[in-house]
């Protein structure tokens, strides 16, 4: 008796693993077709830190990258065809419903001084733009831009957002903090950069909460950048303009093909989402 019910069950499970496969080949098909539609409809936005060599050796990988790499980088995005614009950019055509296909928007958290010195010549020679969130704190230390470079990167038709007034992870910190990280730190860079008007938000550490997005708005910004992988399309961005979507770019000893694999990353874990499997529920356990 016990072996025909282990015989019956492994009849089952066989039955079973031939079906998920079929299923599999039957979908596979499809998804295939409607993921090839899909990569045309959105945008991933990239997340870059410090890009240089003089940086000291105990400097984690994730934070530095060498001027090589990125400038491959650029390369490959330009022999692909993207047009490399900033975030507000990228926001303005999703907003309208315009095509972002083969669109892409760098950003870069924290800024380093390499941010002025290094990265802005090597966008210039790839005719791109980039997006640059500074933390007021920091600004003008030793390892951070200062209000020239800063305003170098604005007369060079590149886009000032904002990091917090000192990094604080926002999810985490009592809310009456928020003002100062939020509205100080817009107000703070209005004025010390002949008005400019900063509308878009990188969360620190990607830490954030519906109460972190109510103040944000309130202050005055118009869109923020997370820490979630996923694809901007306009039904994403629309729906939820203070959650875009973003892919952290390191090195990750792999040169270019790292690369590859983490900007396909945005677009394949974005059309999972659109099937109801979100790859961030995880990375949300450890950070919010
Ligand atoms: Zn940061």
């Amino acid at each position: 008796m016990m072996k025909k019910i282990l015989l019956g069950l492994l009849l089952l499970v066989v039955l079973a693993a031939a079906g998920a496969g079929v299923a599999w080949q039957l979908n596979g098909e499809r998804w295939q077709q409607e993921y090839a539609a899909y990569r045309k409809t959105g945008a991933p936005v990239l997340m870059y830190h410090a890009v240089g060599n003089d940086e000291g050796a105990d400097w984690p990988k994730t934070l530095i990258m060498k001027p090589e790499l990125f400038e491959a980088h650029l390369r490959y995005l330009k022999e692909q065809g993207y047009t490399i614009v900033t975030v507000v950019e990228l926001a303005e055509r999703l907003q309208k419903g315009e095509s972002v296909d083969k669109y892409v928007a760098l950003s870069f958290d924290d800024g380093y001084k390499n941010n002025y010195s290094v990265v802005l010549p090597l966008l210039q020679k790839y005719d791109a733009k980039g997006s640059f969130f500074v933390i007021n704190k920091d600004m003008g230390d030793e390892t951070h831009m200062n209000e020239q470079e800063i305003k170098g990167l604005i007369d060079a038709g590149m886009e000032l957002g904002s990091h917090t007034y000192s990094h604080g992870p926002l999810g985490k910190i009592p809310e009456k903090y928020l003002v100062w990280e939020l509205d100080t730190s817009r107000y703070w860079l209005k004025k010390k950069f002949d008005g400019y008007i900063v509308r878009t938000l990188a969360y620190p550490n990607g830490s954030y909460n519906p109460t972190v997005i109510a103040a944000a708005k309130k202050y005055g910004f118009y869109r923020a950048l997370t820490g979630h992988i996923g694809l901007n399309t306009a039904a994403t961005y629309q729906a939820a303009p203070m959650e875009m979507y973003r892919v952290t770019v390191a090195d990750d000893g792999n040169g270019l093909e790292g690369f590859k694999k983490r900007l396909e990353q945005a677009y394949f874990f974005g059309f999972l989402q659109t099937k109801g499997i979100d790859i961030n529920v995880v990375r949300d356990i450890f950070v919010q």
